[in-house]
C-alpha cells in the first residue's frame, strides 16, 4: 500500500484598504521610506485605542461570500499574545473562536477544497538585519495593516493541487478587489502543512513557511512528501516542526521544532466592541460580488466559443477580457443590421488579434486599458476591415502597429497610406503579366513542375502592389494565366 499525502494551507493576504486596520494611517505597501505611515495607535503608545476599519471587515465578508462560507452574524476580535520586536503592542489583534467566515469551499480542476475559516487580523511590522552591525532595525509601516487569514481543510493531495488552489484564490482576491495579492511583494503569503500516511489516520505534520511563489509552493510540497516517505520507509519518524525552503538547493530545512503548542493566551479584545451584522447589511455586501473567474470561464466558452488556452488568458487578465467584451459590443448593432451569421468568426478574429498580434506589440507586458491608445470602437472597425477583406493580413499588421503607437483610427491609416486591398482585377492582371514577362526562369521552373516557383512569382506581384493585393487571389490568377 502506498503513502497518501495530506496537505492543508494557511494563506495570508493583505487587504488593499486605504487606511490601516485600527488607525487612520495610510496602508501603502509600496512606501519605501521606513516608519512614515505610523501614529501613536499603530506604534502602541500608552493610552491609545483602536477603532476597527469597516472597509476591511466588509472585504473579508465579501471574500467569504465568494468562497461559499457561512458568514457570522456575530463576531469579535481577540488578543493573541506573543512577544516579537515587530509587534509593538506585545500582542496581535486577531480573531480566535468567532471568525467572520467559516465552512466554505473552492472547487479547482482537481477537486473541491474545504475552507475552514477566514478571519481578520493585523499585520506585523518588519525587521531588518543589516549585515556587519550588531543591531537590527524595525519598520512599522506594515504594523496594523489589515490582514486576512484563510485556513483550508486538509483536503489537498499534491503540490500541483496546492498551487492550483492558491492561484485560483489569488485570482478571486483580484476579481473581488480585496487584495493585490502579489506574492513577490509579500501581499499574499502561503504556508503549507504536510503529512503522509498509509492509513486513514493522518501522519505527523510539518509546516513550511516563507514560500514566495506558486512554483515554490509546488516544489516544496513535492520535496517534503518524498522526504517524509523516505523517513518512514527507513523506519525513522517525522518530527513535528517548522521548515523553510532553500531556494538554491531546492530542499526544505528544519527551522524550529515545535516542542509544544504555543500558548497565545487568547482573550477577547476589550478595547473593541463585538460586531453584529444584520441580514440587510450582509445582503448589501453580497450584492457587490462581481462575476468570478469560474463563471467567466464558463460564460466566455459558451458565448464566444474560444479555445481553452485563449480562455485562460482572458480569465487571468481581467482588463484584457473587459476590453475584449467592449470591442464585441461595438459589433452588436452591425451584426444585427448586416444580418451577418458569422458572429463566431468575428469573435475569433477579435480574440486572435488581441492575443497574438497585440500581445506581440505589448512585448510581454500585461494589457492595461488606461495605458492603451486604441479605443474599442477603433479596434472593432479594424476587425471589420479584416473581416470584409478590405485589408489583407499583412496590411493589418502594419495598421495595428500604427494604431497601437498613435491611437489613430484604422480607416484614416488605410486611406492615408493607400493601403486598401486592391479590388481592381484589371490592374492586378496587368501587374501579373508584367511579372511573368520579367521572370522567364521562374516561369520555366513552374512549368517543369517546381511548385515553389509560384511562391516566388506571387511574392514579386505582392511587392509591386505594395502588399495591398489579396495573396490568395494573386496565386489563383497567376496559375490561371500561366496555364
Ligand atoms: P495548528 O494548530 O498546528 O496550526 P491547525 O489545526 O490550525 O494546526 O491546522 C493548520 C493547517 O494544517 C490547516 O490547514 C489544516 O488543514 C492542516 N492540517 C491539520 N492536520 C494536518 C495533517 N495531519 N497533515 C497535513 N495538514 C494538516
Ligand atoms: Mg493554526
Ligand atoms: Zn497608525
Amino acid at each position: 500500500m502506498s503513502y497518501k499525502p495530506t496537505i492543508g494551507l494557511e494563506i495570508h493576504a493583505e487587504l488593499n484598504t486605504r487606511s490601516k486596520m485600527f488607525c487612520g494611517c495610510a496602508n501603502n505597501p509600496n512606501e519605501k521610506r521606513p516608519n512614515i505611515n505610523i501614529c501613536p495607535v499603530c506604534t502602541a503608545q500608552p493610552g491609545t485605542l483602536p477603532v476597527a476599519n469597516e472597509e476591511a471587515v466588509k472585504k473579508v465578508i465579501k471574500t467569504g461570500f465568494a468562497l461559499n462560507c457561512k458568514i457570522a452574524t456575530e463576531s469579535k476580535f481577540d488578543r493573541k499574545n506573543y512577544f516579537y520586536p515587530d509587534i509593538p503592542k506585545g500582542y496581535q489583534i486577531s480573531q480566535y473562536d468567532e471568525p467572520l467566515c467559516a465552512k466554505g469551499y473552492l472547487v479547482v480542476d482537481s477537486g473541491k477544497i474545504g475552507i475552514t475559516r477566514i478571519h481578520l487580523e493585523e499585520d506585523t511590522g518588519s525587521s531588518i538585519h543589516p549585515e556587519g552591525v550588531d543591531y537590527s532595525l524595525v519598520n512599522f509601516n506594515r504594523a496594523g495593516v489589515p490582514l486576512m487569514e484563510l485556513v483550508t481543510e486538509p483536503d489537498i493531495t499534491s503540490g500541483k493541487q496546492a498551487s492550483d488552489f492558491a492561484k485560483e484564490l489569488q485570482l478571486i482576491f483580484k476579481y473581488l478587489g480585496v487584495s493585490d495579492a502579489d506574492m513577490e511583494k509579500g501581499l499574499m503569503r502561503v504556508e503549507v502543512n504536510i503529512s503522509v500516511s498509509k492509513t486513514k489516520k493522518f501522519g505527523t505534520k510539518v509546516e513550511i513557511k516563507n514560500l514566495n511563489s506558486f512554483k515554490v509552493v509546488q516544489k516544496a510540497i513535492d520535496f517534503e512528501i518524498a522526504r517524509q516517505i523516505e523517513l518512514l520507509e527507513n523506519k525513522e519518524v517525522v518530527v513535528q516542526e517548522t521548515r523553510g525552503w532553500h531556494d538554491k538547493k531546492e530542499v526544505t530545512f528544519s527551522q524550529r521544532k515545535k516542542e509544544s503548542a504555543h500558548d497565545y493566551r487568547y482573550f477577547p479584545e476589550p478595547d473593541l466592541l463585538p460586531m453584529n451584522f444584520d441580514r440587510q447589511y450582509l445582503q448589501n455586501i453580497k450584492s457587490t460580488l462581481p462575476e468570478l473567474p469560474e463563471s467567466k470561464r464558463k460564460r466566455f466558452k459558451k458565448e464566444y466559443g474560444l479555445e481553452e488556452s485563449q480562455l485562460e488568458i482572458f480569465v487571468t487578465q481581467k482588463d484584457l477580457s473587459e476590453y475584449f467584451e467592449k470591442v464585441i459590443s461595438e459589433f452588436s448593432e452591425w451584426l444585427k443590421v448586416e444580418k451577418i451569421r458569422a458572429t463566431k468568426d468575428i469573435y475569433k478574429l477579435v480574440a486572435n488579434y488581441l492575443l497574438s498580434d497585440l500581445a506581440g506589440l505589448l512585448e510581454g507586458k500585461e494589457f492595461v486599458e488606461k495605458d492603451f491608445k486604441i479605443t474599442p470602437e477603433n479596434f472593432a472597425e479594424f476587425i471589420k476591415m479584416i473581416y470584409l477583406q478590405e485589408i489583407n493580413s499583412k496590411t493589418a499588421k502594419m495598421v495595428l502597429s500604427e494604431m497601437f503607437g498613435t491611437g489613430v483610427d484604422p480607416s484614416s491609416i488605410v486611406e492615408g497610406n493607400n493601403l486598401g486591398q486592391m479590388k481592381d482585377d484589371g490592374k492586378l492582371e496587368k501587374i501579373i503579366k508584367e511579372v511573368i514577362v520579367k521572370n522567364p526562369k521562374a516561369v520555366a521552373d513552374y512549368k517543369s513542375g517546381n511548385k515553389n516557383a509560384i511562391q516566388f512569382l506571387s511574392g514579386q506581384v505582392m511587392a509591386l502592389t505594395r502588399g495591398t493585393a489579396n495573396p490568395s487571389s494573386v496565386q489563383e490568377m497567376l496559375k490561371k494565366i500561366l496555364s
